[in-house]
């Protein structure tokens, strides 16, 4: 028994259609990912983001002659002829794909912006990428400009607008002020923001409800109590900023704004944050609008080069133990990004801009003098830088024999990506796919027993 989970999309079945069964020898496609479950197996082919589950117990090691049902895995490419050049297939849709997605970039139906309200910051991280550099912070008529030209880039489209710093809370200001404009003007937005979480009063919860439209907080914890407070090293007297921080979680959630944690991952940290999951989860888990994201920081350079692969390994391990930790309390990765074929982020959109405390419109949310692209006085003054952001990282070796190359989309200027995926980027990125793959089909079987 074979059900799709997820069928490809319009686009990958208008480009490729189905896969003629020709009678010759096949072979599992390189793009299949296998994952065992209970009852069976899923797989996900990557070329076209076709997700089945089937009863069979089956692997890569599988003999294709052994299916009754071959013709059915040829058809949605699964299995392939013995000699088909896979590659090559992968690279004429990612050119197709490439060319419908920039095509639709003009036809984007939002216009999203980053704000940056000041650069100074109350906290003082050690990986903060904005140390070194002289704090701004936006003034009242900056912030009119730009509340400008949101509105007039957006020309009626609805905006997104993400509030983000140094700590944006520092300038509330600012956010006011762009908000009053934008709702004199009539233009329809929501926002997000990216903060430390500390500075948060009743006061400002309440006008963010109501005048920011803000819907969503991301704030970082590094770990609990005791290695929370030494790593932020706040300027204040506060005896636990943690707590002030999780009191303010508390007070998002309760006026109905919903918070992901972010939690950094380090060579060194991994059992702080088990602990630090279990603690917000036992006091926030109840709330529908709470969440996670977990990352990885550290120098990617330093763990591609061997013999550094040993602690590639260890923190490998570490994000496993962490993200299953998530999954058992309910905060799930799903295969969202696959639907999306080939956008990545707000520097390869025509719609999305960073603005600057003094006007300069950036691409990236990296602040980088060289990458400036205009501003909001004069919009877009360097075309070509902006289209420089478009341009795709060039595929590795390493990548050629991944099976997440057709549906990995890296930007060669994207200061958070390494220029060579390492082995264990890869590892994460797979046993990311693979979580995923079993999200969507606990969503299909759950779905299936509340209609029985
Ligand atoms: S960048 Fe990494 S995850 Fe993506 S295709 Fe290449 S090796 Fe795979
Ligand atoms: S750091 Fe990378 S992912 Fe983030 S905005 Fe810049 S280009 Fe995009």
């Amino acid at each position: 028994m074979q059900r799709i989970v997820w069928g490809e999309g319009s686009l990958f079945s208008s480009v490729l259609g189905r896969q003629k069964y020709s009678g010759a020898p096949l072979r599992w496609s390189r793009f299949v990912l296998f994952e065992p479950v209970e009852g069976g197996t899923l797989l996900f082919n990557a070329l076209t983001r076709v997700l089945v589950f089937t009863d069979a117990a089956l692997d890569v090691r599988t003999d294709p002659a052994s299916l009754p049902d071959a013709a059915l895995w040829q058809e949605r490419w699964f299995l392939i002829p013995q000699d088909a050049n896979e590659l090559q297939t992968a690279d004429q849709l990612g050119r197709v794909t490439e060319m419908v997605y920039r095509a639709s970039l003009e036809a984007e139906e939002k216009s999203s912006f980053t704000v940056y309200t000041t650069t100074a910051c109350n906290a003082r991280c050690p990986y903060c990428f904005e140390k070194g550099y002289a704090p701004v912070t936006m003034r009242e008529e900056d912030a009119d400009r730009a509340a400008a030209f949101i509105r007039s880039h957006a020309a009626g489209r609805n905006v997104s607008l993400r509030w983000f710093g140094g700590e944006p809370l520092l300038n509330t200001a600012a956010i006011e002020r762009i908000c009053a404009d934008l709702r004199r003007d009539g233009v329809s937005f929501r926002s997000s923001i990216i903060t430390n979480g500390y500075l948060w009063t009743e006061e400002s919860v309440a006008s963010a409800k109501e005048d920011w439209k803000l819907d969503w907080a991301q704030i970082t914890l590094d770990g609990t109590e005791e290695s929370y407070n030494a790593c932020k090293q706040y300027v204040c007297s506060d005896p636990s900023p943690y707590r002030r921080v999780l009191r303010n979680i508390g007070m998002l959630l309760e006026a109905g704004i919903a918070v992901g944690v972010r939690l950094n991952l380090t060579l060194e940290n991994a059992e702080e944050l088990l602990r630090l999951i279990d603690e917000l989860q036992e006091r926030f888990g109840g709330s529908k609008d709470f969440g996670f994201s977990l990352h990885e920081l550290f120098e990617y350079d330093f763990l591609s080069a061997d013999p550094a692969w040993q602690d590639g390994g260890r923190i490998l391990d570490a994000y496993r133990r962490l993200l299953l930790r998530l999954e058992d309390y309910g905060h799930s990765l799903d295969l969202a990004q696959y639907n999306r074929p080939r956008k990545h982020c707000m520097a390869d959109s025509a719609r999305s801009f960073a603005i600057y405390p003094t006007g300069e419109l950036l691409k990236c949310d990296h602040f980088r003098a060289e990458e400036v692209v205009g501003d909001v006085v004069n919009g877009v003054t360097d075309p070509a830088l902006v289209k420089s952001w478009r341009e795709r990282s060039a595929k590795t070796a390493l990548c050629r024999d991944c099976p997440l190359y057709p549906a990995c989309v890296r930007l060669k200027k994207c200061p958070d990506e390494p220029a060579d995926c390492s082995p264990m980027m890869r590892e994460i990125r797979l046993f990311n796919c693979r979580r995923g793959m079993r999200t969507e089909w606990q969503r299909v079987c759950k779905s299936g027993q509340e209609k029985a």
